[in-house]
């Protein structure tokens, strides 16, 4: 079982259609065709929606992800805008709300690692391959890659795991020439993200992107992927990098000082909830059928300061 243990209702706002209430943000789509992505404190843990938030870290995520894509733009362009927050919208909804050009998506989560760890270890423990592609003998949890790799994924239905697939898979469903530009555009932006990340003692390990073409016309702009692959070869279209960019929700940060290959690495973000959800006193069992209890005060607190941390340390600019 996994999922939300109670799905929020969506907040109903004038001139905005409520589009998709993912596990973390609320998607709605305005006059002008943009769509309006809302970061929620929501947080995520062993594939549930946790039922208690994590203040402000809508704001941060939201802050972070237009760091880096303010920070990526000379190697791809990306799909913000504008900040500002629609009219008749919560107050609230300020610094956690991006309006963003509707893309026709691509369909492909992808993924670049550095390190081998999550379902990439468990491929290389079965195959001595991730994604298909052979390794060298001898990894281990958290070890780092001789290089990194490209490593694409179908999107999951709430509840379920991507499935990771490979290249060749991708290119029979988007089209050889855009399959090898998604390819080049998420190493590249990948490996400009970890060295910056590396200098500022955290350890990107691995990271997934989405990506889409400008689409104006389309009338399936902004909606969850379309299933039809033939319409989705871009035609030489330039990608633009949509969604969110290099947060600790879609990236594994690992501080680099307690790197050690061989076991769990420590994760930057999400370590205290992990910790007490699996320890004697959330009374918990992650294997059961039951969803997750609210977390304690002190597990968001230092959760929160957790995130914080990681924004400060990367933008170089206090939270205040
Ligand atoms: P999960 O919680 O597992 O991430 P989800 O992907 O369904 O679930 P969100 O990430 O909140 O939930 O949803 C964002 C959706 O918006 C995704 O389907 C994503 O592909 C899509 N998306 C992101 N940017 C754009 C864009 N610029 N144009 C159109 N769709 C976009
Ligand atoms: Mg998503």
């Amino acid at each position: 079982m996994s999922g939300f243990v109670e799905k929020p209702e969506p907040v109903r706002v004038p001139g905005l259609t409520h589009l998709h209430t993912g596990k973390v943000r609320d998607l709605y789509r305005n006059a002008s065709g943009e769509l309006v992505m809302v970061a929620s404190d929501r947080i995520s843990a062993y594939d549930w929606v946790l039922p208690t938030e994590i203040p402000g870290k809508g704001r941060v995520l939201t802050q972070l992800s237009l760091w880096w894509f303010d920070l990526l733009a000379d190697i791809v362009p990306h799909h913000v805008l504008r900040t500002e927050v629609p009219e008749g919208a919560p107050a609230d909804w300020e610094g956690r709300t991006l309006i963003c050009r509707s893309l026709r998506m691509i369909p492909v989560e992808c993924v670049a690692r550095g390190y081998l760890t999550g379902s990439g270890l468990a491929e290389y423990e079965r195959d001595r391959t991730v994604c298909g592609l052979a390794l060298p003998e001898g990894l281990e949890d958290g070890s780092e890659l001789p290089a990194p790799i490209f490593t694409p994924a179908t999107k999951a239905e709430v509840g379920e795991h991507d499935e990771n697939v490979s290249h060749e898979e991708v290119a029979r469903r988007v089209g050889a020439d855009t399959a090898a530009r998604l390819r080049q555009t998420t190493l590249a932006v990948y490996s400009r993200a970890r060295e910056v990340a590396r200098e500022r003692g955290i350890i990107l390990a691995d990271t997934k992107f989405e990506f889409g073409f400008l689409d104006s016309g389309h009338p399936d702009a902004g909606t969850p992927a379309a299933e039809d692959a033939n319409d989705l070869v871009g035609g030489g279209q330039d990608l633009i990098l949509a969604d969110e960019a290099l947060t600790p929700d879609s990236s594994r940060f690992w501080p680099a000082d307690r790197w050690e290959p061989g076991r769990a690495q420590p994760s930057f973000d999400k370590q205290f909830v992990r910790d007490w959800l699996t320890s004697p006193a959330s009374g918990w069992d992650r294997t059961g059928e039951r969803p997750p209890p609210e977390l304690p005060a002190e597990v968001v607190e230092r959760t929160r300061d957790k995130y914080v941390e990681a924004y400060e340390r990367l933008t170089g600019v206090s939270w205040s």
